[in-house]
């Protein structure tokens, strides 16, 4: 009697059954395919528009703001908005940068305010 005999006859013995000696099936090999580059992940552009400049912080990101950026929203900070004149990044609630007379206009607005008051 063999030693592998021998070891069935036990397992038969222990748990009324036998075995069977199958191979081990091959693990999955990943599909590798020679010469295939992965795509980089589709990274999104900060939409951030830098205050005072007329451009977009693009730097590349998961979510929709840049790390830096996501993280002044969260803390409440106030998205800028395009001057609606010459359209640099803007926080003010007039929507218009300090070249384009943003002063100016608030100087109106208050006075006009006043005269409402006044009325
Ligand atoms: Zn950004
Ligand atoms: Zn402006």
């Amino acid at each position: 009697m063999s030693a592998a005999d021998f070891s069935s006859d036990v397992l038969e013995m222990f748990f009324g059954v036998i075995f069977p000696q199958e191979e081990l099936p091959e693990p999955i090999k990943p599909n590798i395919r020679p010469g295939f580059k992965r795509e980089r992940r589709k990274y999104n552009r900060c939409p951030w528009l830098m205050t005072g400049r007329n451009e977009l912080c693009g730097k590349s990101c998961l979510g929709e703001y840049c790390n830096a950026h996501s993280l002044l929203i969260r803390r409440g900070s106030k998205i800028p908005l395009p001057c609606l004149d010459c359209g640099v990044g803007v926080r003010s609630e007039l929507q218009l940068c300090f070249d384009c007379g943003r002063e100016e206009v608030r100087r109106r607005l208050k006075r006009e305010e006043i005269a409402y008051c006044l009325q």
